[in-house]
């Protein structure tokens, strides 16, 4: 373990990151028994495995939103007081507080696991404590199977001692103002009656508009995954953060969880929130018109008074294996809502093909009998 606190200070590059380290290595170690605490969702306390002695967090204010401007990542300090874990078999880089060990990797289960001295990347400046623990959200996960009628029902069985992974994802969020300026060309459509006689038949006609006019709107937390895990549509299904209520980054919240460096940098995720937030405006500017067709819609915006939070979003991790063929479904952390794949029963399938075809079948007999 000394080896490894040397190696942390060699890395840091300046004065301020180490006192930085200083504060946040904190051994969260329990007071009576000398167990490892972890954060406790129910309790919002540190938390001993063992003997259940809770210790207070220590306080820690709501997030602040950073002022953003292309390169402000190269302001960003060091992650601190943290140790980083490399998968071979996915390839996740995960960081855990310095004093913990892991056996696994919480993405994908594999014990082939190394510690790596790669850096821990940059610390993120917000983030958003688990409020589901791992027992409630295994009930969410129960209810969520439960409600997948084609799931095999020895999967349900199983699926009662099924373990999961709390983990940390990395997402970037962006307030801006957005004012512009527009052009749109929409038609709508209308109907002429033409020719005569036999030839008497109505066409589809479309009359065109071009107008032009002005939009503005503030957008609040846009959200952007910066994980090498978790996809943009995998976010926006789990419902997405309330990362409003975020606050500021303490290594106290991952005691016990892992969290994922991010994989894709400030600006490109700006980036994509740009093309998001286009996106919005563009369905807004629409949305003003009773167009059946667009040709064109020219924006010219500018986003101004732009800021973001780097901040880890709690989710938790089932991976299970079922005839040999892996599934995985994740939790958000906050809501306990379920998405992911599961396994679908050959037997239900089948019955329900025979079930449809009998009543198919009982149907022809019924009418052959009584219509024909
Ligand atoms: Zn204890
Ligand atoms: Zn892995």
């Amino acid at each position: 373990m000394a080896t490894k606190k040397t190696q942390i200070q060699n890395d840091a590059p300046e004065q301020s990151a180490e006192n930085t380290e200083v504060v946040e290595s904190k051994i969260y170690k329990c007071p009576s028994c000398g167990n490892f605490l972890h954060y406790d969702p129910e309790t919002k306390k540190l938390k001993c495995d063992y003997c259940d002695t809770v210790e207070e967090l220590e306080p820690v204010a709501p997030a602040q939103e950073q002022i953003y401007h292309v390169g402000s990542e190269n302001g960003f300090i060091p992650w601190q007081g943290v140790k980083a874990i490399r998968c071979r078999s996915c390839g996740a880089v995960t960081m855990l507080s310095a004093y913990e060990t892991a056996v696994k990797c919480p993405f994908c289960n594999a014990s082939n696991i190394v510690e790596t001295n790669e850096i821990a990347g940059l610390k993120p400046n917000a983030v958003l404590p688990f409020a589901i623990s791992k027992e409630q959200e295994h009930t969410y996960f129960m209810k969520w199977l439960k409600s997948k009628h084609l799931a095999p029902f020895t999967l349900k069985k199983e699926a009662k001692k099924q373990d999961s992974q709390g983990i940390y994802i990395p997402v970037f969020t962006f307030d801006s103002q957005c004012n512009g300026v527009y052009t749109i060309r929409y038609g709508q459509h209308y109907t002429v009656t033409v020719g005569s006689g036999k030839n008497r038949r109505t066409e589809t006609r479309t009359r065109w508009y071009v107008d032009t006019g002005v939009i503005s709107n503030f957008f609040n937390d846009i959200q952007v995954e910066a994980s090498k895990s978790i996809t943009q549509s995998n976010l926006s299904k789990m419902g997405g953060f309330d990362t409003d209520n975020s606050l500021e980054y303490h290594n106290q919240f991952i005691s016990g969880y892992s969290a994922e460096r991010y994989d894709k940098g400030l600006d490109e995720s700006w980036a994509e929130a740009y093309t998001i937030m286009e996106d919005i405006i563009k369905r807004m500017i629409i949305s003003r018109y009773n167009a059946d067709v667009i040709d064109y819609v020219n924006m010219n915006n500018t986003y101004s008074g732009t800021t973001y939070k780097y901040v880890l979003v709690p989710i938790w991790v089932f991976n299970y294996k079922y005839r040999k063929k892996e599934y995985g479904c994740i939790g958000n952390g906050r809501t306990g809502k379920i998405i992911g794949k599961y396994p679908k029963s050959p037997f239900k399938i089948t019955a329900i093909v025979l079930a449809v075809g009998a009543a198919v079948a009982l149907i022809v007999w019924l009418y052959i009998k009584y219509f024909m």
